[in-house]
Parts: C-alpha cells; sequence; structure tokens
C-alpha cells in the first residue's frame, strides 16, 4: 500500500502521521489496521515495534528504517552486541517491548517531555518539501539546539510518550507561534548536537562491548593526565567537564543529582558493568576530544589495540622503563644532530618522536624545549625558566614513581639520569635552585630504599598469605646485618615486636 518517501532524519513516526494525512483517513485505528493489520500497535516515537509486519505491507527496508528513521543507533554502540541484535529482533517484532532492552529504563537519563522542533528548519521544510516533518535529532534529552541552524529547539504541543497510545501527530507549521523569534543556542549545546546527530548518521552502530569501552576509558583517563597510578582523578575529569558544559543543564538533564563530581562519571571511568547513556558518552567525548567525530570514537573503541604500556601504572615497570630509556636516548642523539626537535623529526626521527608523545610526553616536551642553543654555549640558556619547567618534570617524575616499590634507589643520580640533557643540568645545579631543592628533600637515602625493599617483600608475603621470619625477608632483600642502615634497622626492630 501507499506509504510517503521518508525524508532525511525523519522518524518513522512522523512518515507514519504524514501517510494518514496524505491518505485522507481521520481515523488513528484503521489507518494502523491498514499498515500494520493490527488496529492496538503503540505510537512509539523512538523505538517502534511491529516492523516486519510494516515491511510486509508498504515494501519499506526494515534495516534502513532503523537505522535512518529511529533512535536506534543512539542506543546500539552502547549496549553489548547481543543485547543490540536483540533490540533490533524486538523492533521487527509484534509482540515485544522494545524500552528494557535498550537501558533506557534503568538509565540516569530520560527522553525530553514534548516532541521538539527547529522554527528555522519547519520552514526550510514547507519550502524544499512542502510539509514539515519530525526531525530524530530534534526528539533526544539533552539535546537542546538545532545542529543545522544552532538555534534553541522548541517544546510542540505533542507528548514524546502519548497518553493515547495509538496515535501519530504530524509535525505542523500551527506550532509556530505568533511573535516567534527563533533564539540561538550556546556554543556547547550545539556542539552536542552535532556530536548526537553524528551519531544518528551513523551507517554501521555496531557495539563495542562493555570491555572495550572499559578500555577506551582508561585510555583518555590516562591521556588528560588524569591517572595517577592505578587511580583515575575523577576531580580532573570533572574539571574538564565543567569547562564545556553548565553544571544547570546537567542538573536539568539529571546528572548532577548529589556530590560533585556525579557517581556515573566515577562509574564510566572503571570497569563498564552496564551500558550509559549515549548522553553521558557524549558528554565525555566532547569534553575530553573536542571536535572528534563520534564514529571515530567508536571505532576506535571497538578495533584499536591499547597499548596498556601508555598507562602509568605500568610504565615505569622495569622492561618498560628499558625501553623508554632506549627511546629517550635516540631522540636526545637526533636533537643534538640536527639542531632541533622539527629537524629531527623530518630527518628519520619521527618514529621516534611519536612513540615518545605517546608513551613519555612530558620528558618529550621538556627535552626539546630544555635544549640548549649552540653547542657549548650556555651563556643564552634562560635557566630560571629550565629549573621551572625542570621541577615539574621532576615532580612527575617522583610522583608516578611513588607506589612503585619495585624500583631502583631513587637517588639524586635516579632522578638526574630520567632528564634529559643531564650532564647539562648537572653542570648548572647551581642555577637551578627548585631542582636543587627537589633533589635535597625527595632524594631516597639508603635507609629509606631498604625500607621500601622490605616493604615490598612483606607485601608479597601478604599476597601470598605467608609471613617470613625477619632474617629471612632481610635474605631475600640481600640485606645482611652489616649493611643495614641504622634506620633500616630500627624498621625490623618495630616489624619484630609488631610480628612477635
Ligand atoms: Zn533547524
Amino acid at each position: 500500500m501507499y506509504f510517503p518517501r521518508l525524508y532525511p532524519d525523519e522518524l518513522l513516526y512522523s512518515g507514519i502521521a504524514r501517510c494518514r494525512v496524505h491518505l485522507g483517513i481521520s481515523s488513528h485505528k484503521t489507518l494502523l489496521h491498514m499498515l500494520f493489520g493490527d488496529s492496538k500497535v503503540a505510537a512509539i516515537t523512538d523505538l517502534p515495534t511491529h516492523l516486519a509486519a510494516l515491511a510486509n505491507n508498504t515494501g519499506l527496508d526494515t534495516a534502513n528504517v532503523i537505522m535512518h528513521h529511529t533512535l536506534f543507533p543512539l542506543y546500539a554502540p552502547f549496549i553489548p552486541q547481543e543485547r543490540r541484535t536483540d533490540l533490533f529482533q524486538a523492533m521487527l517484532a509484534s509482540d515485544r517491548p522494545t524500552i528494557g532492552l535498550a537501558g533506557a529504563s534503568t538509565a540516569l537519563v530520560k527522553w525530553p517531555d514534548w516532541l521538539r522542533y527547529c522554527p528555522v528548519c519547519f520552514e526550510d521544510m514547507a519550502t524544499r518539501f512542502g510539509e514539515p516533518y519530525w526531525r530524530r535529532s530534534w526528539q533526544i534529552q539533552g539535546i537542546d539546539a538545532c545542529p543545522e541552524h544552532g538555534c534553541q529547539l522548541l517544546d510542540s504541543p505533542i507528548p514524546f510518550r502519548r497518553a493515547q497510545r495509538h496515535e501519530f501527530h504530524p509535525a505542523s507549521p500551527l506550532f509556530l507561534p505568533r511573535d516567534l523569534r527563533a533564539s540561538p543556542a550556546s556554543e556547547e549545546a550545539i556542539r552536542i548536537a552535532k556530536a548526537a546527530t553524528q551519531l544518528l548518521a551513523l551507517e554501521e552502530a555496531q557495539s563495542p562491548g562493555y570491555g572495550r569501552w572499559t578500555n577506551l576509558y582508561r585510555y583518555l583517563a590516562t591521556e588528560c593526565g588524569a591517572r595517577c597510578g592505578r587511580q583515575v582523578r575523577a576531580d580532573v575529569i570533572w574539571e574538564k567537564i565543567l569547562a564545556s558544559h553548565r553544571r544547570g543543564w546537567l542538573t536539568a538533564n539529571g546528572l548532577l543529582t548529589s556530590g560533585e563530581p556525579p557517581p556515573w562519571l566515577l562509574a564510566m571511568f572503571r570497569k563498564h558493568r552496564k551500558g550509559f547513556s549515549a548522553l553521558q558518552h557524549l558528554i565525555v567525548w566532547t569534553s575530553l576530544r573536542p571536535g572528534q567525530h563520534a564514529g571515530e570514537l567508536i571505532d576506535e573503541a571497538r578495533t584499536r589495540q591499547f597499548d596498556l604500556s601508555t598507562d602509568r601504572s605500568v610504565q615505569l615497570f622495569p622492561v618498560e622503563y628499558g625501553q623508554k630509556q632506549q627511546y629517550r636516548a635516540v631522540w636526545l642523539q637526533a636533537l643534538d644532530s640536527h639542531g632541533g626537535a622539527k629537524a629531527a623529526k623530518q630527518n628519520g626521527g619521527e618514529a621516534c618522536y611519536a612513540w615518545l608523545y605517546r608513551h613519555d610526553r612530558s620528558w618529550l616536551i621538556a627535552a626539546n624545549q630544555a635544549r640548549p642553543h649552540g653547542q657549548g654555549n650556555n651563556s643564552r640558556v634562560d635557566w630560571r625558566a629550565r629549573d621551572r619547567k625542570l621541577v615539574r618534570l621532576l615532580i612527575r617524575i617522583g610522583r608516578d614513581g611513588e607506589e612503585d616499590l619495585s624500583l631502583s634507589r631513587r637517588s639524586r643520580n635516579w632522578f638526574l639520569q630520567q632528564l634529559p640533557h643531564r650532564v647539562s643540568v648537572e653542570h648548572h645545579l647551581d642555577q637551578m635552585p627548585l631542582c636543587r631543592t627537589f633533589l635535597d628533600r625527595y632524594t631516597e637515602s639508603v635507609g629509606e630504599y631498604q625500607i621500601r625493599r622490605l616493604t615490598a617483600a612483606m607485601l608479597e608475603d601478604i599476597q601470598q598469605g605467608i609471613s617470613s621470619r625477619h632474617w629471612e625477608l632481610e635474605r631475600r632483600c640481600g640485606l645482611e646485618n652489616s649493611k643495614l642502615a641504622p634506620i633500616a634497622a630500627a624498621f625490623i626492630r618495630l616489624i619484630g615486636e609488631w610480628v612477635e
């Protein structure tokens, strides 16, 4: 039977409503019976059902309808693959609800109260097609701007979830208020509206699955400097989110109900055990990777092999550590022979640069900036600026290695070795009071180092559920009595009292 051609980004709901108008049928039930062979089909805006029956009667391509004319792509990437398939099947079927499958009922985010529209689009549509229609991208909770015109969306009088469950209402120019002036939306609102539209337009909404989402978010945390050892610093991420999204808007969308940072954000950077809403994902993406296409991020989650060595918690383990030293040495040599980062990159140093950029960025930046201009002529070096830069690097190195009990002694030399151009730094320490103070204060003494090794051995014991005698611990750590520093000896006496 007749069915109007669906317009770009039009909701199937909207097409069905237009169908009734085009055919001049006044009874909703009659139309439903014609389209679905069933007059009790619910008028669902976002995830409609009975699509196999509809396709039978109208010749519509169900896969195309689901991908391009429902809100399916808004849920599909964020639920596991089996649930995605299940949701797809439920939309085809005539006897299965779809809401529970999409995770929409459990997610914090709800749907808008009313079907919404862009007044400027309405005018464009009237000119281009002779009638307005409901676009999908207007009907997403939290999306308040038209992605095309950047103006604020308006509420229509048609509820998103209907009381009269079997009625499909067309978009209508009659909704437009008389004294209408389209008001521009904020930049944040437009940014997130565009990202949501990209999500809707994806041709393939494959689901990466919870495990891969977990990995991507861990990586994002590392990338934005919000990791400290194994801990994710949600406060750092929260700050970035607040820089691009207003508190009032987050509250209005139910995403800021108790404390800050909100619990859902913490959960997102831990292991994913349940799905998060598209809006939650989009908030993080537009804050941490502004400008990146939503499809690229999903692809990254789905296909990228996350190199866990970028994870600071393992970055300093011995093997990685050796590898890092090699790359550092190669890069310093390249810097020296080519006279600068740009030339070094152009002359075969590109790969080395890229590796360091991903794994050891702060060192790389310091190395490039701290490089003395001209061999053997240090008079032009701004030592005060260098002091500030290097002490920041030292603090970071100190903090990164803090929890790693397997590192060798964090001596003055150990710290200096991690700095670019260490020899030059060592020679000019008298001109760098901040670095000097850091080294005086945070260098590990032999005794402190012995205590660290003992602690590591004791932790191993605890993990294996055994307890060693103090002489066993000493021997394992290679600490014969004669070599024990006084402070470590005191430590052992203390453990002795505690164990016995
Ligand atoms: Zn518009």
